[in-house]
């Protein structure tokens, strides 16, 4: 394929709308420092791209689920703090404390691990100790934190470890006024104080992703983790639109028409014949499907501005491909069919296929497949 060849569909980035949400949720974080979560391929927009534009606009550290994704931004060249959080046994810990990563550790398992592999390299891994305060996944539990505080004392004073953090994570921050909230802060509050009564003097505490940025400032501390908001997408309807916070969304997902036909009235269209013509019409084919993460269950429902107007998707989405009824119109075969993006050009948003779809935005936007090339620009 050459490189001016028209793409059959195409992720485009938005960098400068990317660094403008940097700078609006730093506004908002009451001077705690800025963590841009770029894990998942950064939600799905390009990890390296992004992070490197998160860091342009006042990023301060970067933070991905796996050591994997955290040691792929070191090799990218990727300067300064980065924390990962998702550990399994065995994991890459040596090559995560020579390449100078900040290691989220939420048990005793992999506290060890840590030490272990610090003793092997001959360098203080740099442990972010983490407390499960309430969201009952990740984390340790408040009875098992004494024991996890007093064995990281003991190899910080060995010289094993610095304990860099202490922080948690919310189970329902998009939730305003959730009962869970108040309980979690004050469980984070009480198990930093008991670590640092046992002496650790932990750089950043934090507990912030993006809902909590937006909407609970007594949660920000010393550092703010924010994912889904940089990418310009609110973290919940219920809180508001992506322009209630100053926030521009930053992926347009669009495909080139692939065809249009005129059929009649009472023709089935797609596998199952779940939507039939209402009476002669013109449909489109738009060339990407549930295998580019289109979501299956937006088959018959979603919006996709195809020639000035929201078509809806006909029938079901299909593995490569689905079908708009363009009521009569004749947009030219090649046509740009734009799924979601902004919304200033009429187009629909993430939210709205995530509505479409019974899913979150989050999910939109992070499983658009590999087969879509992302155009950072
Ligand atoms: N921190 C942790 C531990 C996470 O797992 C995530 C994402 O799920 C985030 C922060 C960022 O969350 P959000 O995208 O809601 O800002």
């Amino acid at each position: 394929m050459s490189d001016t060849a028209p793409l059959r569909a195409r992720a485009e980035i938005d960098l400068d709308a990317l660094r403008s949400n940097v700078r609006t949720l730093r506004a908002r974080a009451s001077g705690a420092a800025l963590m841009a979560v770029v894990k998942a391929d950064a939600y799905g927009h390009g990890a390296v791209p992004c992070a490197r534009a998160a860091l342009e606009a006042g990023a301060d550290w970067l933070g991905t689920a796996t050591p994997q994704e955290a040691l792929a931004l070191r090799a990218a060249g990727l300067p300064g703090r980065i924390m990962c959080w998702l550990w399994t046994p065995g994991g890459p810990w040596r090559e995560a404390i020579e390449a100078d990563l900040d290691l989220g550790v939420g048990g005793m398992w992999a506290l060890r691990e840590a030490v272990g592999a610090a003793r092997e390299a001959g360098q203080a891994a740099r442990v972010q100790l983490k407390a499960d305060t309430g969201l009952g996944r990740n984390g340790c539990q408040p009875a098992d934190w004494p024991e996890l505080v007093e064995e990281a004392v003991r190899a910080e004073r060995a010289g094993l470890v610095r304990v860099t953090g202490l922080w948690s994570h919310f189970a329902a921050a998009d939730e305003p006024g959730h009962p869970s909230i108040a309980g979690q802060l004050e469980r984070f509050r009480e198990m930093v104080a008991y670590a640092e009564e046992r002496g650790v003097r932990p750089e950043v505490r934090h507990i912030a992703n993006s809902p909590a940025v937006l909407t609970l400032p007594e949660s920000h501390f010393d550092l703010v983790r924010t994912g889904i908001a940089l990418y310009g997408i609110s973290p919940s309807p219920e809180l508001g639109t992506p322009a209630d916070f100053g926030l521009r969304p930053v992926m347009t997902l669009s495909a080139s028409v692939a065809l249009v036909k005129h059929v009649p009235g009472g023709h089935g269209v797609s596998y199952g014949h779940h939507y039939v013509t209402p009476g002669d019409t013109t449909l489109g084919l738009v060339p990407l499907g549930y295998a580019d993460g289109i979501p299956r269950h937006a088959s018959g429902t979603a919006p996709v501005l195809v020639a000035g107007k929201w078509r809806t998707v006909a029938g079901r989405v299909a593995m490569d491909q689905f079908v708009v009824d363009l009521g009569g119109d004749e947009p030219a075969v090649g046509a740009r069919a734009v799924l979601f993006g902004p919304g200033d050009g009429g187009e629909p948003t993430a939210e709205d296929w995530a509505r479409a779809a019974g899913t979150i935005a989050y999910e939109i936007v992070t499983r658009i497949g590999t087969r879509v090339p992302r155009v950072h620009q």
